[in-house]
């Protein structure tokens, strides 16, 4: 079966078309600036040169239907008819406390992704518009929501409650979900495919450092912990978020600079992690650039990074009274391996994990890059969140 994995944004589109005979990638593409000036789609099939298409797209249901005319075109595309495409899967930021799976949609399924707006109000819309631009386009194909709360949803109450009135979980849903859940279901469970660990006991901490950053631990896949919160916000220093902040500075900040606390959250969602602080970008290339050249706050900013990232593999250690693997993943874990070397060397030889200097030589391929006497297995596993997503989707199609 061929399945088409959709990913909206408020203004765009990304998808991929996956032969699950195989898991290969038949087309991939973005439509851009939907609903804006400049509306344009990109479509990638491996071998032929990129088809651009400008054209105005109006909403996502005219995004989607470009899509669909892309992949079935006599020259660019990569199916006869959009009956050969056997399933939709979406993936759907916030499934609030009922979903604790991905899951077929219909009405109640779309309900309560709506209900979810105000937890996910960035993507939740986006991804529904998504979810009814095909229902409209292609009539009675399925469609499967994939959700990135769902890793997150199996985490023990000790993990996901804050510490705040309990009335506040059962009127709003306030509590840890954690993000990325896709990534660190298939980064983990890759992990211990890969490695030959335990399927039911591996302990595996997975860092998924990209622009935006999480790490979660598990057990046998299952999780156990995850760094993100109610919102992407919580955990590790990312491109443009802070992660853990004392809430008190929120405060702060909005008494002195007369701002509302919207505002503040803006600012630590997009000006604040390695761009606030170095001040230089959000692209970890440019602040290690800038950290050669002298620029102190950049070298600081590195640093502080991954000193939040150890301070997360402790804890996850601790969590699991141990742990058998580490994985890195993502943007900067699959790409920057001065990065993992450093935060190896520096932090974790309590653990007695060494790193490979050759081995760890190495760019978005599944490989072990700890050295054969390193007591935790390290490794780097490129994520793939359209798979997982595909694979999910198939599953529940062929249910
Ligand atoms: P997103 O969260 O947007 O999906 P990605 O996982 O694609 O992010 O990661 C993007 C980030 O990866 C970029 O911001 C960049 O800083 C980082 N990155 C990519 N390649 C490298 C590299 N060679 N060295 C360091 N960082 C890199």
């Amino acid at each position: 079966m061929k399945i088409l994995v959709l990913n909206c944004g408020s203004s765009s589109l990304k998808y991929q078309l996956i032969d699950m005979e195989n898991e290969s990638v038949l087309a991939k593409g973005l439509c851009e600036r939907i609903g804006i000036e400049g509306s344009k789609l990109t479509h990638k099939v491996a071998g032929k040169d990129d088809f651009e298409l400008e054209t105005p797209m109006p909403d996502h249901s005219k995004a989607v239907s470009l899509v669909f005319d892309a992949l079935t075109d006599a020259s660019h595309g990569v199916v006869k008819s959009v009956d050969e495409i056997g399933a939709v899967g979406h993936r759907v930021l916030h499934g609030g406390t009922k979903f604790t799976e991905s899951i077929v949609v219909n009405d109640e399924v779309k309900k309560v992704i709506r209900e979810c707006f105000d937890l996910g109000p960035l993507h939740n819309p986006a991804n529904l518009m998504g979810i009814e631009a095909c229902e409209k386009v292609v009539p009675g194909k399925k469609n499967v929501a994939v959700f990135d709360t769902t890793f997150g949803m199996a985490i023990p109450e000790k993990a996901y409650y804050y510490a705040i009135p309990t009335e506040y979980y059962e009127k709003y849903g306030i509590r840890r979900y954690g993000f990325h859940g896709t990534s660190h279901t298939y980064v983990s469970n890759e992990t211990i495919k890969f490695g030959n660990l335990d399927p039911k006991n591996a302990k595996v901490i997975v860092c998924h450092l990209g622009n935006g950053a999480s790490i979660s631990a598990s057990i046998g896949g299952k999780g156990v912990d995850t760094s993100m919160g109610l919102t992407p916000l919580e955990g590790l220093i990312m491109g443009t978020r802070s992660g853990d902040i004392d809430p008190a500075v929120v405060q702060f900040i909005c008494n002195h600079e007369n701002k509302s606390v919207d505002e503040v959250l803006n600012i630590l969602n997009k000006k604040s992690g390695i761009l606030g602080m170095s001040g230089v970008s959000s692209d970890f290339r440019d602040v290690e650039k800038a950290a050669e050249e002298g620029n102190h706050m950049a070298k600081v900013g590195l640093e502080a990074y991954r000193y939040r990232i150890a301070k997360y593999i402790g804890a996850y250690v601790a969590a699991m009274n141990g742990v058998d693997a580490i994985a890195f993943t993502a943007g900067v874990g699959e790409n920057d391996k001065k990065t993992r070397k450093l935060i190896v060397d520096e932090y974790l030889g309590y653990l007695g994990a060494k790193i490979d200097d050759e081995r760890n030589d190495v760019r978005g391929e599944e490989r072990l890059i700890s050295t054969d006497d390193s007591k935790v297995k390290i490794f780097l596993i490129p994520t793939n969140e359209e798979l997982a997503i595909a694979r999910d989707t198939l599953r529940l199609v062929e249910a």
